[in-house]
């Protein structure tokens, strides 16, 4: 087996799973209890009151014990029926994996094609659902950080375009990679469902994950026709009214989810969303140093969570990860489906600091030499200069 750095730890730098806190782990490594008795209700209750404020809402919060491609399902067919029409997005590998679900399912989905490094344009929003005259199109479904691409939609502009087509589909937004780190706001942007998971932002280990439910959506799941037994958020939404679940929920995950809501607040949204937006800047600071490209290329999309990196023709960059996992004990985002090999991804988001930072493009910019990539040496020095601005 590979020799291992003896002291430290690995440097987990993927767009998630993130590094969890030691204060998250430690709660996670409680005993778990009764999910039916005082203590857990206790913990529900103070949980679901406490979850809200990340989304950006006051409306209800539905946690599963299931990775985020659940929590895709669950918003798909509690609201929208066999054959209905969707509006999706080619902005990346993961609206791809959605947009198959959709059919998979049995819905109609209309795709508006794109180059995997540009966002949702909200002016096709608005063209497509202006179009959509007999308002055939039952909802329209973002992913508002593509964690393939590094490339955040705006998801305002995508509402603001639905409202000036006068359209009534509902806007399902998937915020896995971006809940806890990018600026997001279910109930002012008018959401209707947003999906998210606990393994990026939220700072926790992989398995659970959410819908936010907006009162259109639960009106919509009334009529919705899709199959659904363990995602409806019926008998969920019954059973947290009295701070339980009707299955057995992920009681250690609650134990740690309950930390990590807490050390967001205590470091206050604002400031999380800064320190991703600044760490993100720094990175692209370090790219642009090393003269190699950033795959975004709209300066209004750069991703606060994840940085993806061109390498240049001729060279692998599956190689480049293979070489810095090997000497430096780190571990980069691979490029996906059609990028593979083609792009490197840089996670900034979760539990991260500047020197977690630093460390991370030492590590890149050690790899790059060693893989022979024709880099200028400059990329640490424009990170650090980002950084000490504060
Ligand atoms: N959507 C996005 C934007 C993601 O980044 C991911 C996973 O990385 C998923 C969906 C799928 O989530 P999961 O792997 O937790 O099922």
């Amino acid at each position: 087996s590979r020799p291992r750095a003896t002291s430290g730890r690995h440097y987990l730098q993927i767009p998630g799973p993130t590094n969890c806190p030691d204060e998250v782990l430690r709660a996670i490594a409680a005993p778990t209890i009764d999910h039916r008795g005082p203590d857990f209700q206790e913990l529900g209750r103070h949980i679901l009151s406490a979850i809200g404020p990340v989304f950006g809402t006051t409306q209800p919060v539905i946690i599963y014990p299931a990775s985020g491609t659940g929590a895709w399902e669950a918003a798909l067919v509690n609201t929208l029926s066999p054959g209905d029409r969707v509006l999706c997005f080619e902005t990346g590998h993961f609206s791809a994996l959605w947009k198959k679900m959709a059919e998979e399912l049995g819905l109609v989905v209309e795709l508006v094609p794109g180059d995997w490094r540009h966002g949702i344009d909200p002016a096709v929003v608005e063209e497509r659902l202006s179009a959509d005259r007999e308002h055939e199109i039952q909802a329209v479904c973002c992913v508002h950080n593509e964690t393939s691409t590094g490339v955040t939609s705006r998801i305002a502009e995508v509402r603001a375009a639905m409202d000036a087509a006068s359209h009534p589909a509902l806007l399902l937004v998937d915020t896995i990679s971006s809940l806890g780190a990018i600026d997001y706001r279910h109930d002012e942007w008018g959401v209707d469902v947003t999906i998210s998971g606990s393994q990026k932002g939220l700072m926790l280990p992989p398995g659970l994950s959410f819908n936010a439910v907006s009162a259109k959506a639960l009106r919509a799941r009334e009529t919705a026709g899709l199959p659904k037994s363990f995602w409806d958020w019926l008998p969920i939404l019954a059973a947290n009214e009295n701070g339980f679940w009707p299955y057995t929920p992920s009681t250690n995950l609650l134990y740690g989810l309950k930390v990590a809501l807490r050390m967001l607040d205590d470091e206050g949204l604002e400031n999380v969303f800064a320190r991703h937006q600044r760490h993100a800047r720094a990175t692209r600071a370090a790219v642009e140093a090393w003269g190699l490209e950033v795959l975004c290329q709209d300066p209004r999309e750069y991703s606060g969570s994840l940085t993806a990196v061109l390498v240049p023709d001729g060279f692998n960059a599956d190689d480049l990860r293979a070489t810095i996992l090997d000497r430096f004990d780190m571990s980069l985002g691979a490029g996906l489906s059609k990028l593979s090999g083609k792009v490197f991804r840089i996670g900034h988001l979760g539990a991260f600091e500047d020197l977690t930072l630093i460390g991370t493009l030492g590590g890149v910019q050690m790899g790059l030499n060693l893989s022979g990539i024709p880099i200028k040496q400059d990329g640490l020095e424009a990170a650090m200069a980002v950084l000490e601005q504060g």
